[in-house]
């Protein structure tokens, strides 16, 4: 990427239109991590947002509230009951990137092994992404596929997310498998269970990595919700519902080792979620 020009605003709405008046050629940055990764002859115009008030982490009764430019380092030392997006950060590369990254940027612009959109369209809950006007969207609408998400962000600025409090019949888990310690991502799963008595009442699950943008599994979902409390009912799961989906292999793997090794994260997953859902971790 050539930098043609640098600009510092201080105001979302300044750092908006700055954008919006050079399109394509306008760049945010935030960490600056990405940069790397952008096209090296593409001419951009840096707008570097560092300085815009959108950093913390607010604690609400039923949730929490991530501003776009907090670091994914200070996700990872945030200790608080029922928050749990900093299981994902501990995974997240190496203590270098997760000094700079932060939440905003690493899903304002999805690549393949990125990690926090695979548990924000577990986890739900609510962006909020301003352009001229300011709008509270649902997370999962967002990520719904990568066009939603294209046409959701655009050139506008994510101002925060907020997830749900994980609650006490609530049970959350994340997997991801890298070939080299902090080598880039070859399949990432992140699950969530209800429980309503002693049933599943609700269940998410998101695979990344191996698919160009994370996908939700709702048929399989939709096929445990209702079943028992039980470890035994993943002992049933219908693998067959997955074999509509096109897999990306990454790092070598064979198609049939890239499935394999999905089928058993999800059931691992699962069962965490559900150990924790019921209390017992
Ligand atoms: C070697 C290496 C390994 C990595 N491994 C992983 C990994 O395993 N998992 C993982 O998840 N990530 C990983 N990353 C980080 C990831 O690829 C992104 O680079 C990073 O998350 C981007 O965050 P940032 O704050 O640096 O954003 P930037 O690079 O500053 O920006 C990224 C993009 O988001 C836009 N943007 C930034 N903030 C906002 C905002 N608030 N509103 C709207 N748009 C915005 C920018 O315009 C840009 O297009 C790795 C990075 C490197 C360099």
């Amino acid at each position: 990427m050539k930098i043609k020009d640098f600009v510092i605003p201080t105001k979302i709405s300044e750092a908006y239109e700055f954008a919006h008046s050079l399109g394509q050629s306008a760049y945010y940055i935030a960490g600056g991590t990405s940069a790397y990764f952008v096209q090296a002859n593409a001419e951009k115009v840096a707008i570097d947002i560092s300085k815009l008030p959108l950093f913390g982490i607010t604690a609400k009764r039923d949730s929490f509230r991530i501003g776009a430019l907090t670091t994914i380092s200070d996700i990872m030392k945030k200790e608080e009951d029922g928050f749990i997006l900093n299981r994902a950060a501990k995974k997240f590369v190496n203590q270098q990137i997760r000094n700079i990254s932060t939440i905003g940027g690493n899903i304002a612009r999805v690549f393949y092994w990125s990690d926090f959109p695979v548990v924000l369209k577990t986890l739900d809950g609510k962006i909020k992404i301003t352009g001229f006007d300011s709008k509270i969207l649902k997370i999962s609408d967002v990520f719904h596929n990568s066009t939603t998400h294209k046409e959701a962000i655009g050139n506008a600025i994510i101002e925060y997310i907020e997830i749900p409090r994980l609650l006490k019949n609530m049970g959350f888990s994340y997997s991801k498998e890298t070939r080299i310690s902090s080598g880039f991502s070859s399949a990432t799963v992140a699950s969530f269970i209800e429980l309503k008595d002693n049933k599943i009442k609700d269940v998410r699950i998101t695979i990344g990595s191996v698919f160009i943008f994370p996908m939700r599994l709702f048929e399989l979902e939709n096929s445990l919700k209702g079943e028992p409390a039980d470890f035994s009912i993943f002992n049933k799961i219908n693998f067959n519902l997955l074999d509509k989906y096109k897999f990306n292999p990454r790092d070598g793997m064979s198609l049939e080792y890239c499935k394999h090794l999905v089928k058993t994260r999800i059931k691992d997953v699962l069962v965490e979620s559900l150990k924790e859902a019921l209390g017992e971790k």
